[in-house]
């Protein structure tokens, strides 16, 4: 049996919304999605990365397009040992000083402290103005990703 999970992430990978907000959201996204098993506001203690599971298909490099996928495991590695406190490196393609949360995905993926989740939504994409919703209810510009395990 595998899950997907729609899950939307704050862009800025250390902003989490209020308690209050962070409810609201799960009400919304409870009326977007009302097949879904579970909605879920999940706040993380440190920032944690949030892969697309099997829809996964690489990393490239925001600055130049190289595939990144041959050295990413470095700055991962480094920021990881921080705790994911410091997302920020310098590309060894181009050397451009960039961040992890803002390399290419070109399956969208994240990092961040707090994600708003519907497990098993059984829809399709929420439209544009479904994600803006989101944003809006929240407080702060969102990236949406879809996840499959
Ligand atoms: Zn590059």
């Amino acid at each position: 049996m595998s899950d997907t999970i729609l899950r939307y992430v704050p862009e800025d990978p250390f902003w989490k919304p209020t308690t209050a907000d962070a409810a609201k959201a799960v009400s919304l996204l409870k009326s977007i999605a009302p097949d879904a098993e579970t909605v879920d506001a999940i706040f993380e203690e440190n920032v944690v990365f949030y892969h697309p599971g099997e829809y996964w298909s690489g990393i490239k490099c925001n600055a130049c397009g190289a595939d990144a996928e041959p050295w990413w495991d470095g700055p991962m590695n480094a920021a990881f040992a921080v705790k994911f406190e410091n997302l920020e490196f310098t590309t060894p393609c181009c050397g451009a000083h960039t961040s992890l949360n803002d390399l290419h995905y070109i399956v969208p993926s994240a990092f961040g402290r707090f994600n708003l989740e519907a497990r098993n939504p059984n829809m399709g994409d929420p439209t544009e103005d479904h994600d803006r919703d989101i944003a809006r209810c929240l407080g702060a510009p969102v990236r949406k990703i879809w996840v499959r395990l």
